[in-house]
């Protein structure tokens, strides 16, 4: 039968799918994970993500150096303080755990690309990623600490800074700190679509980081809606965010797919359930 289209031509061999490949998944665009504990040659199991552990810096500093190894050249961290307390200030602590780790990781390999995760939740004795005043997570006097933590990072020397507690405004709240220390030339990658989500059991359980009470619905999205989504792109664009994230990215392909549609900057896809736990349920509180 008479056929002059014939899509499978361009199938034919592996050089000519590679030649027209649309996408092309590569370890250059990964990032991995990385949670900090102090400590020395500590490497503790999270019993919810088999195969990634808790590690000390200097367990760190090895684990970068096999993440380099495999081609994968940015990480991105997560500290995890000896202490938390009411005003998260092992947070912006110049001497606090991320910022021993960014140091160390940049001192060893400076071709690494080191991304730190901004939030409080991790160093609030609450668990919330704000100021919390009579039971309230209080937006506005959030975000002086927030920048002040993301500005500690990127004083030790991290090359984007992540900023992933969803108050209003933080963004350029963060933006203008930076840029008042002479250190514009520091990404902003925010987790502009950030969704309150039962999937991150396993990665509240790595970072010990759930709330205390309550639940973190009042900031972060509400899975119902997708407007709302491009919504906090283009607020967190207008403040000058240079890459804007999806969180989580299985579940939600549709917002990452919109979110590709309308920004003109890198969209990134996070995922923090591991692939042997996809299927599970994990903590069932968001
Ligand atoms: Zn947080």
């Amino acid at each position: 039968m008479y056929n002059p289209h014939r899509p499978r031509r361009l199938r034919a061999t592996p050089r000519i799918r590679d030649l027209v490949a649309e996408t092309n998944p590569d370890r250059t665009r990964l990032i991995m994970p990385h949670f900090v504990v102090e400590g020395s040659d500590v490497r503790e199991e999270i019993q919810a993500m088999p195969g990634i552990t808790r590690v000390s810096v200097d367990n760190l500093v090895r684990d970068a150096g096999s993440d380099l190894k495999m081609g994968i050249r940015c990480v991105i961290l997560f500290g995890i303080p000896a202490e938390k307390d009411e005003g998260a200030r092992g947070a912006y602590d110049d001497d606090g755990i991320v910022q021993r780790a960014v140091r160390a990781l940049k001192n060893a390999y400076p071709e690494l690309c080191v991304i730190t995760d901004v939030c409080l939740c991790e160093y609030t004795s609450h668990g919330h990623c704000g100021v919390v005043r009579d039971g309230k997570i209080l937006n506005d006097p959030s975000l002086e600490l927030i920048a002040k933590t993301a500005l500690s990072h990127a004083h030790a020397g991290a090359d984007i800074v992540a900023p992933s507690d969803m108050m209003d405004g933080r963004v350029g709240a963060i933006r203008e700190a930076l840029d008042d220390e002479g250190l514009d030339g520091v990404p902003i990658l925010s987790y502009a679509a950030k969704y309150a989500s039962a999937f991150y059991g396993p990665f509240r359980e790595a970072a010990g980081s759930a709330p205390q009470f309550g639940d973190r619905r009042s900031y972060q999205m509400d899975y119902r809606n997708a407007r709302e989504a491009e919504r906090e792109v283009a607020l967190d664009l207008d403040e000058g965010a240079d890459i804007v994230m999806v969180k989580p990215a299985l579940a939600y392909l549709d917002v990452v797919r919109r979110v590709r549609e309308m920004a003109d900057v890198p969209v990134c896809a996070y995922n923090a359930v591991s692939y042997t736990h996809l299927t599970l349920p994990t903590n069932r509180e968001v």
